[in-house]
């Protein structure tokens, strides 16, 4: 039986390889965009135009896109496309006054990979001091000076579950992240030991 089924999933697997049956140009929402992304944590594979991706992934900003370069999926970063998570404000809504992290330059760590993210934070003049918008999302600093490195709380919630039940050490849980987000261990980023530090204190 599995046997026989065999060549059944080696075919559905390799069709997931490319565009398999969203071969159309146009995105559902009928805009003129070429539909050339997908994305690998949100159900289903439908390839969707540049505005749709980034509408619906104000609320997951932490989710892995690929794009279509007309021969193979890449990865692609959300922030490369234009998404900025703003905090202080509601989702969608943008502050008056947005106060980028210094350089451009913030990381957050979840349990999917290590991303780099355009975050802006509330500059208004009632906004909090930068520790409590980050955490008022559910973002936990690396430090409390100029916060850049984040983790969510799913992430710390994942690897303290997975320490007690497999006494996986911070250091381990860090890099697992680290291969999730790039398997050649080529690209490792600059959160990665300053993170497996933190973890080892939470
Ligand atoms: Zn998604
Ligand atoms: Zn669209
Ligand atoms: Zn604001």
């Amino acid at each position: 039986m599995w046997q026989s089924d065999a060549e059944l999933f080696l075919e559905e697997l390799i069709r997931l390889e490319g565009r398999g049956s969203h071969t159309q140009d146009t995105c559902f929402c009928g805009s003129d965009e070429p539909s050339l992304y997908r994305c690998k944590d949100c159900h289903g594979v439908e390839l969707v135009c540049r505005q749709c991706v980034l509408y619906t992934h104000q609320w997951q900003p932490c989710h892995r896109i690929e794009h279509w370069n007309g021969s193979f999926f890449q990865k692609i970063s959300l922030k490369s496309l234009g998404l900025r998570i703003q905090l202080g404000h509601r989702i969608g809504l943008r502050c008056n006054k947005p106060t980028p992290a210094s350089n451009d330059d913030f990381v957050i760590v979840d349990v999917n990979g290590v991303h780099a993210v355009g975050l802006d934070f509330c500059g208004c003049q009632t906004a909090q001091v930068h520790v409590t918008q980050l955490l008022q999302v559910h973002l936990f600093p690396a430090t409390t000076v100029k916060p850049k490195t984040t983790a969510t709380f799913r992430a710390l919630e994942h690897f303290q579950i997975l320490s007690f039940k497999s006494k996986v050490s911070a250091f381990e849980f860090y890099q697992t992240v680290v291969r999730l987000t790039d398997n050649t261990g080529i690209h490792i980023t600059k959160a990665c030991f300053f993170y497996s530090c933190l973890l080892d204190n939470y």
